[in-house]
């Protein structure tokens, strides 16, 4: 399954065109307003590859924000499953990684039909990160800047030309009919890819260890006004929630349109509102906010790891970016590694 090839860069614009007649062809662009979003390509000379992390992350055409499941009305239920085939292109090897992740929440115990009907007609090409954000922290983590295994194809910029790593039968399927686009790779493509990673590697500027912060929650029982202190700066925006390419949580919603007919969709929820866990009857778990941002540290630092084996982050940065009160998983780790006086 695994071949290595190398594409000149001229070829790739052609390559790309003549996938996208058979398929939708998703990219990273730049919006008037500067922000960097996943769109449906038109013109291929706009897709924007280095560049900042996207706001939201490439889930949404996974796990939509808003995604219709089923039309019923008195004699009928009309599944509203999404199977277009899509190739989503440009995909940073942190959000690879957070797919990996939601492929097994969704995709082991219980079986996520309408996630999974998205999934089997997604092939996705990723790209090494030659220059991460200030933010990114994936170093550390093992979850980027470039993947060793679990994607379909991963490119390399190595100047004039991109090493292209196949790593599954969707990603061959790609390739296939396209060798005159492709020449194998000599040594010397090898050594500038190790040189692009090194050069890559050298220029994050966070260094975190989740570990550390997860075994100082377990032996150092991380007292309860350190959370407190956290609850006072957040604004319960829900941002860190929606931003991360890792949060899986949803609501589901019926609307009536006329009697009896109607429609089932759900939409993305955070774990930081205060409805997110109040159950008939009232019952409130979680009504406090520093118990709910605990809930949500313990879920990613300590849940994950005990049921998936990785943390339930991939080092994207987008939380540190997005919340306005400087709280996001970067800044806590840190806190709670320096030892913050809070802890006790
Ligand atoms: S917790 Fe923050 S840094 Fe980690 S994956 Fe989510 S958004 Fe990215
Ligand atoms: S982004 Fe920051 S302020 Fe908004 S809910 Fe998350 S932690 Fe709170």
């Amino acid at each position: 399954m695994k071949k290595n090839l190398i594409m000149d860069k001229n070829y790739l614009s052609y390559w790309l065109r003549q996938i996208r007649k058979t398929m939708s062809l998703i990219a990273p662009m730049r919006l008037k307003n500067a922000d960097i979003v996943f769109k449906q390509v038109d013109n291929i000379h706009e897709i924007e590859l280095d560049c900042p992390a996207s706001l939201p992350s490439p889930k949404e055409f996974l796990l939509p924000q808003k995604e219709y499941m089923f039309r019923f009305s008195k004699n009928s239920v009309d599944v509203l499953k999404d199977c277009t085939k899509r190739l989503i292109f440009g995909v940073r090897s942190c959000d690879i990684s957070a797919i990996d992740l939601m492929d097994r929440f969704f995709g082991e115990k219980f079986v996520d039909e309408y996630y999974m009907s998205r999934r089997e007609n997604t092939v996705f090409i990723s790209i090494v990160c030659n220059n991460p954000d200030p933010t990114c922290f994936c170093i550390g983590l093992g979850t980027g800047p470039f993947l060793k295994s679990n994607f379909d194809i991963q490119l390399t910029d190595l100047g004039d030309r991109y090493l292209v790593e196949t790593g599954s039968k969707q990603g061959a399927d790609l390739i296939r009919g396209y060798s005159h686009l492709f020449s194998r790779p000599k040594k010397s493509d090898y050594d500038d890819q190790y040189e692009v990673i090194l050069s890559s590697q050298s220029k994050f500027e966070k260094r975190i260890s989740l570990e550390n912060t997860r075994q100082k929650i377990l032996n150092e029982k991380i007292n309860d006004l350190f959370w407190d202190w956290i609850a006072r700066r957040c604004f319960e925006c829900g941002g860190c929630v929606y931003a991360c390419p890792v949060c899986t949580c949803f609501n589901v919603v019926d609307r009536m349109e006329q009697e009896g007919d109607g429609y089932r969709f759900r939409i993305w929820d955070a774990c930081m509102f205060k409805g997110f866990t109040r159950m008939a009857g009232n019952v409130w778990p979680a009504e406090k906010k520093g118990s709910r941002i605990k809930q949500r540290y313990f879920h990613k630092l300590l849940y994950y790891p005990d049921h998936f084996g990785r943390f339930g982050c991939v080092g994207c940065g987008r939380c540190t970016i997005t919340c306005p009160g400087h709280v996001d998983m970067a800044t806590i780790a840190h806190r709670i590694d320096v030892g913050d006086r809070r802890r006790r």
